[in-house]
């Protein structure tokens, strides 16, 4: 379908704002008249499946910390109506109010008449991308994150730069003064999730294409090593590698498998995604695999929507729908095909471990028995529950450097719940939230070792104390 590349303008005199009062109050009507264009808008049947009853919007960490309606689902919905309709602008505002929700999916969860947010968000963030220009600053944050996060060998480079700069005590000095955070605020959110960067994962972080089962071979599965675990928490893909070959499964790993498209398919970025997914698709093929791993709980989620992401392309429609029916997170892959190496305890006493749930399994997947079944096989360990154990730590993705203020509020109160619970070790199954929780701990004065369950499970099997 072509694009148009005029705007579609509705003229003024005929536009009639409809009777919801806060969305009055947001869109004024003195600019000029803006649509969705033509290609791939929000599903006006969807749309009209909410039925505004408004049960979605305590479960929205957006509206729990923005505390406005259009910062809610709901909200959101009805400025998508509106749009659709002519009778609202697809404008700085509404970009503002479609830029402020995480992704988190919760009120898929919660919606009682199953309104499929996610389908509405993901097709209005092109949208947004299209339609709405950005500031120079945010265009530039924006060109870091796309241009570096999604290609593991250039941030590779970078991370060379970073290591110096932790290495050589700079960090110190910029956190202190706190001068990245007068001249570039965002900048110096990226800079604050930063963790502890090893030389080891930049360069030691490869593995052999096949790796082969312990004992007798009851699958053949592929791991996806994903960007920011493989740079940063190699370990984890390690443990993933050990725990799947101990219990039976023949491992491969494509050598030119790139990133998932987790990043770029969240922001609305359509044509990188999309390109991103037929690299990954490629990667894969031949491996005759029955499944393929991943450990990250939002690669995950992209990945099982291959088939939509690639819906408009007959070359890859079938491959990427193929390809999205094989792939299962870690947890979900180990608890289905059951563990077979023994488990030993971690520590001599009773291990209190609690258990964060990332928001692309806990709602994008609807994984959340699993890895907590899993933790509870391992002897002595002891899970425990935070409350508000469904609300979004404020990663999402990018989201903690793109709208600092709300994910910091959001990373303070899940680690504060997360303390509450007094256990002795958090686990945590995505990346993102890993990062952001580490922030939070810090900023707390807190000391309190966190790990991804596969790392448990690994050290389990193989007789290691914490
Ligand atoms: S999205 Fe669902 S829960 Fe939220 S207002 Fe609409 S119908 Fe109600
Ligand atoms: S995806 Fe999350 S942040 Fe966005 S509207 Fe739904 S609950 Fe709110």
């Amino acid at each position: 379908m072509q694009i148009s590349e005029t705007p579609f303008k509705f003229p003024q005199n005929t536009v009639e704002i409809p009777e919801v009062p806060s969305f009055e109050e947001e869109i004024s009507s003195d600019r000029p008249w803006q649509g969705f264009d033509e290609k791939d808008p929000p599903e006006q049947n969807v749309i009209d499946s909410c039925v505004h009853c408004g049960f979605c919007l305590s479960t929205c960490p957006s509206y729990r910390v923005l505390g406005t309606e259009m910062d809610s689902p709901r909200g959101r919905i009805y400025l998508m109506d509106a749009i659709n309709k002519g009778e609202g602008a697809l404008d700085e505002t509404a970009r503002e109010h479609f830029d402020s929700c995480l992704g988190c999916l919760a009120c898929v969860s919660t919606c009682p008449s199953g309104v499929q947010y996610d389908r509405l968000i993901a097709a209005t963030r092109p949208q947004v991308e299209r339609n709405q220009p950005r500031n120079w600053g945010d265009r530039f944050l924006r060109a870091i994150i796309f241009n570096l996060f999604p290609y593991p060998l250039r941030l590779r480079f970078l991370l060379i730069f970073l290591w110096l700069y932790q290495t050589s005590g700079l960090y110190k000095l910029v956190r202190s003064t706190k001068i990245l955070e007068k001249i570039f605020p965002r900048l110096a959110a990226m800079e604050s999730i930063l963790p502890r960067i090893s030389l080891a994962n930049i360069f030691d972080n490869d593995f052999p294409e096949i790796i082969p089962q312990k004992g007798k071979k009851r699958y053949r599965v592929g791991v996806i090593l994903g960007c920011v675990q493989r740079l940063f928490f190699s370990p984890v893909n390690e443990a993933t590698i050990r725990v799947l070959t101990e219990n039976g499964c023949e491992v491969i790993i494509p050598k030119n498998q790139g990133c998932c498209s987790a990043l770029p398919t969240h922001q609305g970025q359509e044509k990188q995604s999309r390109e991103l997914a037929r690299n990954l698709i490629d990667s894969f093929a031949d491996t005759n695999v029955d499944a393929i791993i991943i450990n990250a709980a939002g690669c995950g989620h992209t990945l099982k929507e291959y088939g939509h992401i690639l819906k408009d392309d007959k070359q890859y429609r079938s491959k990427a729908e193929a390809f999205a029916t094989k792939v299962k997170d870690i947890n979900e892959f180990l608890a289905e095909v059951g563990i077979t190496a023994k488990l030993s305890p971690l520590t001599d006493g009773e291990l209190s471990v609690v258990y964060q749930d990332a928001c692309h399994l806990l709602h994008g997947q609807k994984i959340s028995l699993q890895p907590r079944q899993l933790l509870q096989q391992i002897p002595g360990l002891k899970l425990k529950e935070p409350i508000d154990a469904a609300l979004c730590c404020g990663s999402a993705g990018v989201y903690n450097i793109l709208n600092p203020e709300v994910a910091d509020e959001l990373g303070k109160q899940k680690v504060e719940n997360l303390l509450k619970t007094k256990a002795e070790l958090i686990a945590s199954a995505n990346p993102g939230c890993s990062l952001q929780i580490f922030k939070h701990l810090r900023l707390q004065g807190k000391d309190i070792k966190l790990m991804h369950p596969i790392e448990l499970l690994d050290r389990s099997i193989r007789g290691l104390k914490l």
